[in-house]
This record gives C-alpha cells, structure tokens and sequence, in this order.
C-alpha cells in the first residue's frame, strides 16, 4: 500500500542518511528477494531531469553477495546491455546502489504483443549482454526476464542483477553456502569426493526421517538415481572374494538401487556439493542434478527458456514443485535420451521410468503463441492488427528454432555459447 510505501521510503532514509542529502525519493519500483528498488531524482539540481534507480539492498545480505554485484557493476557495466553503477551508499549494514533509472515493460504484458522482428531483436540483445559478462567468464546464474530489463519504446535493454554472479574475479561463496544444514536433508546422499549421481528428493519428502526415506526411483514419472561414482569400473572391482559391502563401498554403487528405501550407506554419504543458485524454471540440466562443474553455459540454458517463452508467448513456461518436477519437463521438450547422454557427459546416470521423444519446437510454441495471441488481441477491434502478427509468427524462419534447440542442449559441454549464437543464421540471414 501507499501509506507502507512512505514508511519503508523514512526508515531507507533513516538507515542510509546520505541519500536524503543528495536524493529524493519518489515511489518504489522493485522488489526481490534481496532488495527494494527506488526512483529518485537528484535533490540540488532541478534542472537535472534523470532519474535513478536506488537498489536498497536488505542488511541481512551476505557481503559477498553485495561486493560481487558491485564488482560486475563497475567491471562490466555501463556497455552492452549491461547496467552500469553510479554511486555506491552505505551506512553501517545498509548499501545502497545508485544506477540511471531505466524505464522497462513487464515482459508477461509484452509478449504475446511481440512480432517476430521485435523477439529477433529481444534475444540478439539478451545474448549480446551474456557475450559481454561471458567473456570475464563470469556466470550471471540468475537470467530470467525481470533481471533483464526491456525498454519496448526506445528498444533498449539492460542486464541487471549480479547477486548470484560468480566467476574468476569474484569472491566464490559456495562453499560456505552449500554448507548450511538446511540445504542438506533435501538430497539424497553420494560421495562428496566422487561424481555419483545424485538427486534431491521433492521438498515433501525431504523431512521423512532418514531411514524411512523413500528411494527416488519410487518417484512417479522421471527420475534419477544413485550412482557408480568412478568413470571406469577397476578390475579389482570385478573380485568375488571382496565382500558385498566392500564391493559396494570401493565401487561408489549402492544395495539400494532400484529399492524402495535407501540403504545405509547411501544414508551415510556426503551431500554432492554443487552450486544451485538461481530461480526455479530457468535453473539448466546440470544445475538440476547437481553437477558439481557449472560454467557460463548455464545462463545459456536460462536464456534459452526465455527464447522459449517469447515463441510460445507463455510465461512461465516450466511451472513444477521441485528440481525433479523441472527436470521432467525439460525432458519433455527436449527428450529422454538427450537427457539422459547430457548427465552421462558430467557424470551423472539418469533412470527414467520411460523414454520420450523430444518435442518439435516450432509445433508447440506456434500452437500456444496462436492461443495467446488471439486471447490477448480479441478479434473485433484489432482484427487487423492480430492478423497480420498470426502471419508473421506462421511464416517465422525455421532458424528460430534451431537456434532455441542449440540453446536448449542438455549438455553444457556442446550447448551453444553467446557468441557462436551471435553468429547463427538466425540473426544474420536476410543481411541483417
Ligand atoms: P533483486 O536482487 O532483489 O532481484 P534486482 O536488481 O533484480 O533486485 O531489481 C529488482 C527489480 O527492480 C527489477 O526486476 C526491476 O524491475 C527493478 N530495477 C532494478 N534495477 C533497475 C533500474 N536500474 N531501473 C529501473 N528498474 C530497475
Ligand atoms: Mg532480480
């Protein structure tokens, strides 16, 4: 409400008071889970007609998080549609960071609105922004559309938001991270030291205590299961007189597999630790099974699933409860076997209860975009206008999708980068 606003607006210029002398404050414009957003205009300088954003950054932040934004700010911003830094306030826990206000659409309201041309132009400069911090090898790991700001009118856009960022000058925050006792009793359990393939069990189970905890390959629908943790199997391995647990033991296999409880060994392994910031539907495969090696190409993989939402016009797009439900969707649009040979390729194995074909992409986003589109526009008053949008979305180059299937690769390891994707007919056909 209005009047919750104003307070809010006091007590920021009561924690910070820096701002009130050079700042005033004129409505909130944001809010996410780590901070509220302001518009401002300088106070001395009337004449002055820009206007920023404040973000006021929530005191209960973990420095890291707010130095490693600041960093990408001042490092990579400012070019390439990425948002740049004015100033930087603080006063005791409370930061402030002062950016060029950048008006932007509500991506949900624009989407079924855009034309063919508009969403060409939306993902060239989506990847143009994650060619730019890529090139740093810094991984945003948190691309979704209200962190890449789009300004219809001007066609202008802005990458925001680098408090998940990680990358080589930054300060690397997992281990400390992961290690918090409530990210532990939702995953199932594995070697820390090996690659054993390892999934989180669904939010609901995570608090059944541990012995009656029920095996994922229970799970309904798709699923994955605990894994030989060595790449090979050593012929030392192979030796019946070894005994049973032993075998199991040196072999990184569990008793458990394929049974309806985990055995206990399986319960005495470590958690693998793996990063998993992000937000739920654009998280990448890798991510998702906890791959312990996660490079640029996941924010490719987030991307990707904006591309999918801006053919389809459906947003979100990957709607689940829990990292198992998302993975099952994105085995249904991109099939079970590549699925299945993406985690084979950072070492995971993947059971599933039954393999599916992948979707054709221009098929379903074009069947959803007409839903859309003739639910959004109407057919009486802007007949004209829908049209001549179902026209151009029908005759959209094949491109379109060949560029979102490279982008939508399980595998990181062959998942299209920012630049090559820079370089796809998809953009550079017609002498664009
Ligand atoms: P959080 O870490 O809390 O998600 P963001 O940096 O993503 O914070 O900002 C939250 C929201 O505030 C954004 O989704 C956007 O709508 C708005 N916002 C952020 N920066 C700006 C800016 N420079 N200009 C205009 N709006 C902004
Ligand atoms: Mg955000």
């Amino acid at each position: 409400s209005p009047c919750e606003v104003e307070e809010e607006i006091d007590v920021l210029y009561q924690n910070v008071p820096e701002i009130s002398s050079h700042f005033t404050i004129l409505e909130k414009i944001g809010e996410g889970a780590f901070s509220s957003v302001f518009l401002a205009r300088l106070k001395h300088y009337p004449e002055v007609s820009e206007m920023f954003a404040l973000k006021h950054i929530l005191p209960t932040t973990h420095p890291a998080r707010i130095e490693n934004e600041l960093r990408c700010l001042l490092k990579l911003g400012g070019q390439d549609n990425v948002m740049g830094v004015k100033l930087c306030l603080r006063n005791k826990d409370n930061v402030v960071i002062v950016m060029d206000y950048f008006p932007h659409e509500k991506f949900q309201e624009v989407l079924s609105l855009m034309s063919t041309d508009e969403a060409r132009d939306y993902m060239r400069n989506l990847l143009i922004a994650l060619k730019r911090i890529h090139q740093y090898k810094v991984i945003h790991r948190d691309v979704k559309p209200s962190n890449f700001l789009y300004n219809r009118q001007k066609k202008q856009y802005a990458l925001v938001d680098f408090g998940l960022a990680s990358g080589n000058f930054l300060i690397d925050r997992d281990g400390e991270k992961i290690g918090r006792k409530n990210a532990s009793p939702k995953s199932c359990t594995a070697p820390s030291s090996s690659n054993a393939a390892c999934v989180p069990l669904s939010p609901s189970k995570a608090n059944i205590n541990q012995s009656n905890r029920v095996n994922p390959s229970l799970n309904k629908g798709s699923v994955s299961i605990p894994l030989p943790s060595l790449p090979k199997r050593q012929p030392s391995f192979a030796v019946p007189s070894c005994s049973a647990k032993a075998f199991l033991e040196r072999s990184g296999l569990c008793d458990c597999l394929g049974k309806p409880q985990i055995c206990s060994l399986c319960v005495a392994r470590k958690n693998q630790l793996a990063p998993r910031a992000g937000t739920a539907g654009f998280r990448a495969p890798e991510v998702l099974l906890k791959s312990p090696v996660q490079d640029t190409a996941v924010d490719i993989w987030s991307a990707g699933t904006i591309f999918l939402s801006v053919l389809s016009a459906r947003y979100p797009f990957f709607r689940a409860q829990d990292d198992l439900g998302y993975l099952a969707q994105i085995i249904s649009v991109v099939g079970s076997a590549a699925c299945v040979d993406a985690a084979k390729s950072f070492g995971k194995a993947l059971t599933l209860s039954e393999s599916l074909p992948a979707l054709d992409l221009r098929t379903t986003c074009l069947k959803l975009r007409s839903t859309q589109m003739s639910a959004r526009l109407g057919p009486s008053d802007t007949g004209h206008q829908l049209s001549d949008l179902v026209h151009s979305w029908s005759n959209i180059s094949q491109e379109a999708f060949h560029l979102l299937g490279r982008m939508l690769d399980p595998n990181p390891g062959t998942r299209i980068t920012a630049e090559e994707a820079l370089k796809h007919p998809y953009f550079t056909e017609c002498g664009l």
